[in-house]
């Protein structure tokens, strides 16, 4: 998404849980979610305030729409194969899909 879309994105979190869009905000949360669509983080934000009272950051954020990729895939894609790190081979990349274990690069970068 567009900075301003992170921009409109904050004001969404803010009509929620009060507080003001800061420049210095914005830059953050466009660092940590640039790369992900404007409707994949508002439902992200959705998703975070019907599970929990904490005041949402970007993190949980990133945590929600990770969580959200991963049911979808898991419900269009065959059973996982063995993670290729766990059989201690080196992965296969296509893209952004490891061809032997189906791993995806995303799932890779710092999960919580
Ligand atoms: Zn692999």
């Amino acid at each position: 998404m567009q900075k301003s879309e992170v921009a409109m994105l904050l004001t969404f979190v803010h009509s929620l849980q009060g507080g003001e869009t800061t420049e210095l905000e914005v830059a953050g949360w466009f660092d940590v979610l640039g790369r992900y669509e404007y409707a994949d983080a508002k439902a992200a934000v959705r998703a975070h305030v019907d599970q929990s009272q904490q005041r949402i950051t970007a993190a949980h954020v990133l945590h929600q729409i990770k969580t959200a990729r991963r049911a979808l895939t898991g419900s269009t894609m065959s059973p996982r194969r063995i993670d290729c790190a766990r059989e201690g081979r080196a992965h296969a990349w296509i893209g952004d899909t490891c061809r032997l274990c189906e791993v995806r690069r995303w799932e890779l970068e710092g999960t919580a």
